[in-house]
């Protein structure tokens, strides 16, 4: 026998009770991002690597260490996209949508990054995520969170996450608090991990953000930037906090959370879960001012967060059930042949309704409860003939005879 071939390491079926978690999440976000007055884009799964060694950083983990890179047969080195922002900024510019703002935009989709897979972590993974281009008010940036949070209400995993709440400051705060990091950091040289020791010389605020255990005893006891902030930035993220109260959002503070991108500015934000484990993020986002300006546009605000639609899946305590449909059973060849009127006027009206190809009326009524149909409508020879067919209710077991054109309207 030919050897079975396996999902390549990190990707997974979706199928069954998975995939049915997996489109609710995708489709609520989807209804309740449009309900905020967001657009549906859709970018190219695959871009020109530059879109993203440019805009994430060279130095960034995703660039480094995670994106799938490859020249292609012309020799152009292209990137599965690992994140969307990315591309929607390319996408901004690439269609003069600069000058029409503000846009608000939602995405769904496959990301890819290579990582080692365990829980909650994939090489193909999937996003949904909003991005509110134009406006630099706080009151954008509470509105996106606001969508955020409504999505996760929406899917009923709300109760399990908090949204967790900083602020990155202007570029002047960050001057001086990244001059303050350092000084720290540098008190503490010896303890520190490699990994951040190479943070230290080009991008002291991602320590904030480091997973080594002893990292993280030096990280507890690091400055926070609020004695760096200018009134400006003060000011904002105060507007910030009193609009997400305004929205009644709530939030603790975590200053802790980072991007360490330098067009990552003011907000930065993550809805966390202790219900994962250590992939306790479900959506993470912040305000992105100078991204746009990097993909060779207009300088441009731009605030947007990005959330895993397999952690929401995970997160969800009870799965979509799976449909129940009408098994319509005939009797014998000719009804066969009248039954297939009967099953199109019930797909007409939107019921989902079943035929199978063959089998007496045993094996059909099994086939039938093995589907889990709600009702079966059996027609046979005597029934046909008085214009009528047996619909009998799978639940409670009743049965009635019904006149043929009224079949849809019983079932409805
Ligand atoms: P992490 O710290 O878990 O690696 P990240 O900072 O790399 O997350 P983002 O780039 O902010 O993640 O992506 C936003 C969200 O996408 C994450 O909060 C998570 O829900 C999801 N996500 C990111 N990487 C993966 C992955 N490899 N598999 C599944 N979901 C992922
Ligand atoms: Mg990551």
């Amino acid at each position: 026998m030919t050897e079975a071939l396996q999902p390549a390491r990190g990707t997974h079926d979706l199928i069954g009770e998975e995939q049915r978690r997996f489109a609710y999440v995708a489709d609520t976000a989807r209804r309740i991002a449009a309900i905020y007055g967001f657009d549906e884009w859709q970018t190219p799964i695959f871009e020109d690597t530059r879109v993203f060694s440019r805009t994430l950083g060279e130095t960034s983990d995703v660039v480094t260490k995670e994106m799938y890179t490859f020249d292609d047969r012309g020799g152009d080195s292209v990137t599965l996209r690992p994140e969307g922002t990315a591309g929607v900024c390319r996408a901004l510019v690439t269609n003069g949508l600069t000058q029409s703002l503000p846009q608000k935009v939602f995405y769904a989709g496959p990301m890819f990054r290579y990582e080692r897979p365990q829980k909650g972590r994939y090489r193909q993974f999937h996003q949904i995520g909003l991005e509110l281009i134009g406006p630099a008010e706080p009151l954008a940036d509470a509105e996106v969170i606001a969508c955020g949070w409504d999505i996760l209400k929406a899917i009923g995993v709300a109760g399990n996450t908090v949204l967790e709440l900083n602020t990155l400051g202007d570029k002047e705060s960050r001057q001086a608090y990244r001059d303050a990091l350092v000084a720290y950091f540098t008190d503490h040289k010896a303890s520190l991990s490699q990994d951040s020791l190479a943070r230290l010389e080009r991008n002291p605020m991602r320590i904030l953000d480091s997973k080594d255990e002893g990292d993280r005893k030096i990280v507890a006891n690091a400055p926070i930037i609020d004695e760096h902030l200018t009134d400006a930035a003060r000011a904002f993220y105060d507007g910030l906090q009193q609009h997400l109260a305004r929205f009644a959002v709530p939030f603790v503070r975590n200053p802790r959370i980072v991007r360490g991108l330098d067009y990552y500015g003011h907000t930065a934000f993550e809805f966390v879960t202790q219900k994962l484990g250590a992939q306790g993020t479900v959506m993470a986002g912040g305000r992105y001012d100078g991204l746009v300006a990097e993909m060779g546009g207009p300088a441009t605000p731009a605030v947007g967060w990005a959330a895993g639609i397999e952690r929401l899946s995970m997160l969800m305590e009870q799965a979509p059930p799976a449909p129940a449909p009408v098994a319509v059973v005939p009797i014998g060849e000719q009804a066969e042949a009248a039954a297939i009127p009967i099953l199109q006027s019930l797909r007409a009206v939107g019921i989902r309704a079943e035929m199978a190809y063959r089998g007496n009326l045993k094996r059909r009524m099994e086939r039938a409860n093995r589907a889990g149909a709600r009702a079966a409508v059996i027609i046979g020879a005597d029934d046909l003939a008085a214009g009528v067919a047996q619909v009998k209710d799978l639940g409670s077991g009743t049965q009635h005879a019904i006149a043929l054109d009224k079949i849809a309207a019983h079932l409805s």
